[in-house]
């Protein structure tokens, strides 16, 4: 193959890996298969790894038996005779490995550029999502109305599914539903989308990116390049500046998304219907409708947002509108986010353990009328007096858990001095039944026991998901 001419029985990408030096930052989920795929297109692949625990080790005897060299205990250094980086998407971008890299003038890729680059060139054109809150709900809506539409398409990315997998397996697809983490926008600087949302935007992740002006950056790159529409939320300015920014395609249009009277390039409500006077002839006269409110699971102010995120980014791929409304009633959103749990004597317990911090939290909290909220654990930086300022007139009580509950307290003290708080001085995993009984002690009649603890759970749980079950399992010893 010395001309690296590509045929059939040769993978894409062949010639240009084929005895090139290089380094796969970090072992785990996106590494492995990334070093793996590498290797196997003729790339010499070295894997420097942090850690050196048993797993890892595990990990590396597993490559190293298919002649890939592995380094464990040492992700800092930079092996001699690196020509490319991959990188796991979490690794933050000023360690000395990088640093080292830039220097040298090489490219750094994650994950998602590595798919990007591996795709093939009929490879399906991909939607794309992020935002703060709210992805992974709005990239399984969007698969769900393509999937109504008729189209083989799959929701990947930042979601359990590996864009990898996606792009090189035997599964043809004629669309791509992505869901893009900042960490993922980092490092992905040629990705180009036919077109691409950016849900809103709050503080979050800034430990990583080193400041507000960074994230907004990094998730701007989701823009760059778009062929056919950029879809902002028109109530997050930020999100609209980030469009103003990028550089897309001639004749690539931004389209705005608004829980109000949508104008002309938008997507709102009118009356409790979706409608779209974007994608229609003569925008300034007419409005197509595509779904009612109703149809949304659940039908919170936040996620009609996400579902005319959703809904947009199909219409930019052309779907009709009828496949809107089938693809919405037919998704389920996934466990810990606004889940129902249960009634017990008239009061409603709702998990929405996956508001991680305080603006989904907040977006949560908009959503009912009369709430006694749980909240705490790992407060990761983030200050909690807008949120409760904000909340403060919905709440009728508050219990808080976790090891950052003081701040928590000390703003509801400041904003919300009338509302009963509930200090429960334990981390330990119990503490969730006790927290239950607080709450069902100061509810009453008609109003939610809401789980959005504003925090990440690891200070007493595995996980998010560990968290929600936590609060389910007490919900259903009070109605035993
Ligand atoms: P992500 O993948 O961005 O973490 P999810 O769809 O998993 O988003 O939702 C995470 C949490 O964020 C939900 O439990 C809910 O509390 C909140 N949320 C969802 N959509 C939005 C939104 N559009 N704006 C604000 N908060 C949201």
């Amino acid at each position: 193959m010395g001309s690296g001419q590509v045929t059939s029985s040769v993978p894409e990408g062949f010639s240009e890996f084929q005895g090139k030096h290089v380094t796969v930052a970090g072992l785990g989920v996106s590494g492995i298969p990334a070093a793996k795929v590498l290797h196997a297109r003729g790339a010499i692949v070295t894997v420097v790894n942090d850690g050196d625990d048993a797993r890892a080790r595990e990990q590396a005897a597993e490559l190293e038996a298919l002649g890939i060299t592995v380094r464990l205990g040492d992700g800092a250094t930079l092996p001699d005779g690196t020509e490319l980086v991959v990188t796991a998407p979490g690794w933050k971008p000023d360690k000395p490995l990088f640093e080292a890299a830039r220097e040298a003038g090489l490219e750094i890729w994650g994950d998602v550029e590595l798919a990007w680059r591996l795709r093939g060139p009929d490879a399906a054109p991909w939607l794309a999502v992020t935002g703060t809150n709210g992805k992974t709900t709005t990239v399984q809506m969007l698969a769900s109305i393509l999937k109504a539409a008729g189209l083989r398409t799959a929701a990947v990315g930042n979601i359990g599914v590996s864009l990898l997998d996606a792009v090189l397996g035997e599964e043809h697809y004629d669309v791509l539903a992505v869901e893009l983490s900042s960490y993922q926008l980092h490092w992905a600087p040629s990705l180009r989308a036919h077109s691409a949302a950016v849900l809103n935007l709050a503080p979050d992740h800034l430990d990583w990116h080193g400041s507000m002006e960074a994230y907004a950056r990094d998730k701007g790159r989701i823009y760059e390049g778009n062929r056919v529409a950029c879809v902002y939320n028109v109530a997050d300015k930020a999100t609209e500046d980030l469009v103003r920014e990028a550089d897309v395609e001639e004749g690539c249009r931004a389209i705005g998304f608004t829980l109000g009277t949508p104008g002309p390039s938008q997507l709102g409500v009118v009356e409790g219907i979706l409608v779209d006077r974007a994608f229609v002839e003569n925008r300034h006269k007419n409005a197509q409708e595509l779904a009612e409110v109703s149809d949304v699971d659940p039908p919170a102010p936040h996620n009609i947002a996400n579902a005319l995120a959703a809904a947009a980014l199909a219409r930019a791929f052309g779907v009709p509108p009828k496949a809107v409304r089938d693809g919405l009633r037919n998704f389920t959103p996934d466990a810990h986010r606004i889940a129902y749990v249960a009634d017990v004597d008239g009061v409603a317990y709702v998990d929405d353990s996956k508001a991680t911090n305080t603006h989904a939290a907040e977006a949560s909290l908009a959503a009912y009328e009369s709430i006694v909220w749980i909240a705490g654990g790992l407060a990761k930086g983030a200050t909690f007096d807008e949120l409760v300022a904000k909340s403060a007139k919905r709440l009728r009580g508050a219990v808080l858990i976790g090891a950052d509950r003081a701040l928590i307290r000390e703003a509801l003290a400041r904003h919300a001095p009338e509302v009963p708080v509930v200090d429960l001085d334990r981390t330990d995993t119990g503490a969730m039944l006790a927290a239950v009984q607080e709450a069902q002690r100061l509810a009453v009649e008609g109003d939610t026991v809401l789980l959005a603890p504003a925090c990440a759970s690891m200070d007493m749980f595995a996980n998010y998901n560990k968290r929600g079950d936590a609060f389910a399992e007490a919900v259903r010893e009070l109605g035993a």
